[in-house]
């Protein structure tokens, strides 16, 4: 009790002796009563104001379950008044505007209650699954992107696919919400690619990302060498190489590249002068 406090309850008392004696005398008198409205305040101290919300985490991921965010609720005087998930502790009423589960953003609001007043609003946003990458396949000149979707809240996917690690100078494609794979065209042959994405959910026209998945990598196929001078023939005897219009094919007929049948030691039949 402070001294001015002290001081007030001691007048207090003399004027409650001094009512009853002017009581006992039989004489109707009306003494103030602020005196005493200032000790019963001290007793009921007016209910403290909540000063601020935390929630556990800035961002959550969709699950496909309700998520529980844990919220940190202090008092005006530093207190911890609650720790807990949604609900009340008598203290006071954590209540988010509807369960917590698809992407988007929530509003959550604290109330005081009981010895606690005052009200706050806090956050919760939840973003989309990071995707899970799977190895890409490749042809000449593009690159397969390949994922597995699992269980997401999404609108889309964005892929990028770079030559570098560091995903620098990456070409950006996106591909549909039912999408597992994405073909990349354009690319060099014998070359190798890195390919890495994330899904996206649009939101009353706000764009909410994944995390970007892990970066996979394969090489573009090499392209074909021409074979020099195309297809001739051979057989399952001679030591020619023939015109596929050639009498001597009648018996066995097989194909191979002209190169390929000199570098195999066939010579050029001097019928058909292939
Ligand atoms: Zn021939």
């Amino acid at each position: 009790m402070t001294e001015a406090l002290s001081i007030r309850k001691k007048v207090g008392a003399a004027l409650l002796a001094a009512t009853l004696a002017f009581t006992t005398l039989g004489t109707a008198v009306s003494l103030p009563q602020q005196a005493f409205a200032d000790d019963v305040a001290t007793e009921n101290p007016a209910p403290v104001k909540i000063s601020s919300v935390k929630v556990n985490k800035a961002k959550f991921t969709y699950t496909g379950k309700v998520i529980k965010p844990k919220y940190t609720v202090k008092a005006a005087d530093g207190t911890v008044v609650a720790n807990k998930v949604a609900g009340s502790n008598g203290n006071v009423v954590i209540k988010p505007s509807k369960a917590i589960k698809k992407v988007g953003t929530y509003k959550v609001k604290v109330t005081g209650t009981g010895a606690y007043t005052g009200a706050k609003t806090v956050t919760v946003k939840v973003y989309p699954k990071k995707p899970s990458a799977k190895a890409p396949s490749a042809t000449t000149s593009a690159v397969t992107a390949k994922w597995s979707k699992g269980t997401n809240d999404v609108s889309g996917y964005q892929i990028k696919c770079s030559k570098n690690k560091s995903m620098s100078g990456a070409k950006t494609v996106t591909a549909g919400k039912n999408a597992t794979s994405k073909k990349i065209s354009g690319l060099k042959a014998s070359t190798r690619y890195y390919v890495q994405l994330r899904a996206y959910k649009v939101v009353d026209g706000k764009k909410y990302y994944s995390d970007w998945s892990a970066k996979k990598s394969v090489k573009t196929k090499a392209k074909a060498k021409k074979s020099s001078g195309g297809t001739v023939y051979i057989t399952d005897t001679g030591e020619k190489y023939h015109r596929g219009t050639c009498r001597y094919l009648r018996y066995s007929k097989y194909a191979i590249s002209k190169s390929e049948a000199q570098r195999q030691g066939y010579t050029a039949c001097k019928v058909c002068r292939p």
